[in-house]
């Protein structure tokens, strides 16, 4: 039995019934990671004494009788830009990669309240700037389907764990597409929930007003217990919606009929693969054949979506990272002259091209003369891209686009060209600028065997038809127990790999 290809429910059914305990699951799951793990390079940090102590703590539970949360014994991997106490937490950034946080993000805390295992911190593009994993300090990410492709990013890492079985869930992060788009190219399923829905306290800030943390798994119904955990009101973050959480368990129903589902006409234009417009075409369809009603919208804002979500993600990126001063957190440079020169020596060293890059637009468009012309104006055109949804969402229930316009592209293929890397978040990012949540499931594989991803749309805090629809696709649909044939052979193992 590979362990670590089960879900939650099926771990827990084994922990339960003592088939199994927690100690055997992380056992098999460090196993795995040491098998795979270097070719992957999915993993910043890992966290195995910790981790056994906690299976310690749980088999105890399980002994004593004790009443189990759904996710004991459950492995987590973590997006290293989310906050735990007294391990680091590095963003993927030589600036963070001494920094150990004095305290748990409110979604860590969560996760280890109901006795989740986390196995570790996962690699991310610098502070979660890019789409392709290659921006790390910690070295790219490869895609379990290919090792020469890239996983997606910025959570390439946590899609990479997932998809290679080096977890069972994980946390990732959406500013412009994070979660969503790195689990369309590996094959999983992440959601980026609305914005207030997750606390973000303990996230390290990227652009405040875009980030969520988002749940990562790979079946639905995984994805939606995890969010279950993370999600709801938190006092210490004033951005959290005090609203009650569904249970999003009972909207697993399988039913869609009586759903109406929006197909926007400007996601499927100029530049998207046709390999990913027949596989996202297809599963429309199989929706429409389980009884949803398809219909056509438009969402007229959407080339406006890049630009309005590039001024204001660097600019207040440019205002978050200015607090790493080699101070504070983390790296400090050693040779400098001054305080001047320690703060631009430290923040030279520091940071990588991409994240200078985007610290210096952000300055740019911010600066006196110049705010009322980009920053001013970016914030109109958000307010339009918001009103396109409102009133798409008056007629559908959600709408139904490809994750990204192509499959994984090769490591090194878009380095020179930074900008066509934008331009490719244009199915994410206008989520992001209108708040509302976004879920990406496989929806089929390319010739060449890549994964393709299926992106739902839908009201804010509506999460739960999100994943009613989602799980009703892959119940019917053919895509849910593929895995990559990434198996370099693992030796059997005691602890049952
Ligand atoms: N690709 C987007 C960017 O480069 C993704 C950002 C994110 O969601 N963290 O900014």
């Amino acid at each position: 039995m590979h362990l670590y290809r089960l879900g939650v429910g099926e771990i827990g059914r084994l922990l339960r019934k003592r088939v199994i305990s927690a100690r055997d699951i992380t056992g098999a799951f460090f196993a795995r990671i040491r098998a795979v793990d270097q070719s992957v390079n999915a993993y910043i940090t890992l966290l195995e004494e910790r981790a056994h102590a906690k299976a310690k703590e749980v088999d105890a539970k399980i002994a004593s009788g004790d009443e189990l949360s759904p996710l004991a014994g459950i492995p987590v991997a973590v997006k290293d830009n989310i906050c735990t106490q007294g391990v680091e937490t590095t963003c993927g950034s030589r600036i963070l990669s001494r920094y150990r946080p004095q305290y748990d993000a409110t979604a860590v805390a969560r996760l280890r309240a109901a006795d989740a295992i986390i196995l570790g911190k996962t690699n991310l593009d610098e502070f979660g700037m890019g789409a392709s994993n290659e921006y790390s300090y910690y070295g790219p990410v490869a895609n379990p389907w290919d090792l020469l492709r890239v996983p997606g990013g910025s959570s390439g890492g946590s899609a990479a764990a997932l998809a290679a079985g080096e977890t069972t869930l994980a946390l990732g992060t959406d500013t412009g597409g994070s979660t969503r788009q790195p689990a369309g190219l590996c094959g999983v399923v992440g959601i980026k929930p609305t914005y207030g829905r997750v606390s973000r306290y303990g996230l390290v800030a990227f652009a405040s007003s875009l980030d969520q943390i988002g749940a990562m798994a790979r079946s639905v119904e995984d994805c939606a217990l995890l969010l279950s955990i993370i999600a709801g009101h938190d006092p210490r973050d004033s951005t959290s919606a005090a609203l009650p959480v569904p249970n999003y368990h009972d909207y697993l129903t399988g039913e869609v009929r009586g759903l109406r589902i929006g197909v926007p006409r400007e996601y499927f234009a100029e530049g998207i693969d046709p390999e990913v417009e027949s596989a996202v075409r297809d599963a429309i369809d199989h929706l429409a054949g389980l009884g949803a009603e398809v219909v056509d919208v438009s969402l007229p804002h959407t080339e406006y979506g890049v630009a309005v979500y590039q001024l204001v993600a660097t600019a207040e990126a440019s205002s978050n990272l200015a607090r790493y001063d080699g101070i504070g957190y983390g790296f400090r440079a050693e040779d400098f002259d001054d305080l001047a020169g320690m703060y631009s020596r430290t923040r030279h060293d520091g940071f990588g091209n991409e994240v200078k890059r985007r610290i210096m637009l952000g300055a740019y468009v911010l600066s006196a003369g110049y705010y009322e012309a980009y920053y001013l104006r970016a914030q109109k055109v958000r307010s339009l891209i918001r009103r396109d949804f409102e009133e798409a969402f008056a007629s559908v229930d959600c709408l139904a686009t490809p994750t990204y316009p192509t499959p994984a592209f090769r490591l090194g293929e878009k380095l020179d060209d930074p900008l066509a890397l934008y331009l490719a978040d244009i199915y994410n990012t206008s989520a992001n600028l209108a708040g509302i949540p976004g879920i990406s499931i496989p929806c089929g594989y390319t010739g060449d065997g890549f994964p393709v991803g299926l992106q739902l749309l839908g009201r804010p805090f509506d999460e739960k038809t999100l994943f009613r629809i989602a799980y009703a696709y892959e119940q019917t649909a053919e895509w849910r127990h593929r895995w990559p044939e990434l198996d370099i052979p693992v030796r059997r193992s005691a602890d049952g790999v």
